[in-house]
């Protein structure tokens, strides 16, 4: 550490991506991304826009926003375009977090490096048998609340009448509904962006639009929202979205219908997989996302994760916090990646 470093940031715990180690060669389902390849639309509207890379790229990202739009039931006033969806969170935690804010102990780990970050003093609320609890979240006391949904590590998901309950009993309060893993099953409340002006919507490309590498997230609320993290986005970063992951995006909301075939497949191959996961002694959550929270009756989580590298397969393993330490998480992948890991643990386990 040099003498340069601010002395508020000496202490800091950067963000585990859990993905710093990929051994060469190795299955990764470690870290939720799509196994499929973006559409190809996508890579056809990067080659288009490549030769215009000497000119900066729209800060706005009008296309994306009017493409979004269409697809979203929403106006292209209510959308704000991300560097992944990581950087519309941190966003919020810069600007919109002043009383504070609220999320459950076992959620998306960022929340807790980005409060830390911001100095935005925290309410952590448990979950309950791995569960949200909605009256949990129904005195907020003006707190920013961050509830993803359907929750990772976990995959479980609060109905939309959940969310609304929450919204109500908390005028006070914005509440930020994080869907990164929603086309998996569960259901979106953005359409509730027009009866409530304290809601915002995260989403991001990297699931079930496979855009993990390009970068690319966005949040939906209502517009004075929009315009208040508008103006926090081009004060930090106004030209946040190159140019070809903006031709990326655009490429793959033009083709929906790829999404779509992709997601039915990853949805099969997780009913698939989390049979034989049952089969072979493992506990497995409910899940509505492209991952499974697995614990085994026998065998540590550990040991579990261990065992899979020596197979060149990555999955996740949790040490923190101490009640998730014997859980994994394992991202979807094809149907053959995921034999392929059913046959190692059959190996491993054996
Ligand atoms: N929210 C949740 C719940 C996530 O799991 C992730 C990624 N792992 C993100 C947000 C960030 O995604 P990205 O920055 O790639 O859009």
């Amino acid at each position: 550490m040099t003498k340069f470093l601010n002395d508020k940031f000496k202490s800091i715990a950067p963000y585990n991506t859990g993905g710093d180690i990929v051994p060469e060669g190795c299955i990764r389902l470690n870290t939720n991304e799509n196994p499929y390849p973006p559409s190809p639309l996508a890579l056809k509207r990067i080659q288009e826009i490549a030769q215009d890379m000497n000119y900066y790229c729209d800060p706005d990202c009008k296309k994306l926003a009017q493409k979004s739009s269409e697809i979203f039931r929403i106006s292209p006033d209510e959308i704000l375009f991300g560097n992944g969806s990581d950087e519309i969170l941190n966003f919020l935690f810069a600007a919109m977090c002043q009383n504070g804010a609220a999320f459950p102990d076992i959620t998306y780990s960022f929340y807790k490096v980005l409060a830390e970050f911001h100095g935005v003093d925290v309410k952590i609320i448990p979950l309950k048998n791995f569960k949200i609890i909605p009256e949990d979240y129904f005195n907020l006391n003006s707190r920013t609340a961050f509830i993803t949904n359907p929750n990772a590590p976990t995959g479980l998901a609060l109905a939309i009448d959940d969310i609304k309950n929450i919204l109500e009993h908390n005028p006070e309060s914005l509440i930020v509904i994080d869907e990164a893993y929603v086309d998996f099953g569960a259901s979106s409340c953005v359409d509730l962006i027009h009866e409530y002006n304290n809601l915002v919507i995260v989403r991001t490309f990297s699931k079930s639009r496979s855009l993990a590498g390009g970068r690319l997230g966005f949040c939906m609320a209502c517009k004075d929202l929009i315009q208040d993290l508008k103006n926090i986005k081009n004060s930090l970063a106004p030209y946040n979205i190159n140019a070809l992951t903006q031709a990326a995006g655009l490429g793959i909301l033009e083709d929906e219908e790829y999404t779509r075939k992709n997601i039915n497949e990853i949805c099969k191959a997780r009913e698939f997989t989390k049979n034989e996961l049952e089969k072979t002694g493992f506990n497995v959550l409910d899940s509505l996302t492209n991952f499974l929270f697995v614990r085994h009756e026998k065998f540590s989580g550990e040991f579990i994760f261990k065992e899979l590298i020596k197979h060149k397969i990555l999955i996740r393993h949790f040490n923190k916090p101490e009640i998730i330490s014997d859980y994994n998480r394992i991202t979807i992948g094809t149907p053959e990646q995921m034999i392929l890991l059913l046959e190692a643990l059959k190996n491993a386990l054996r």
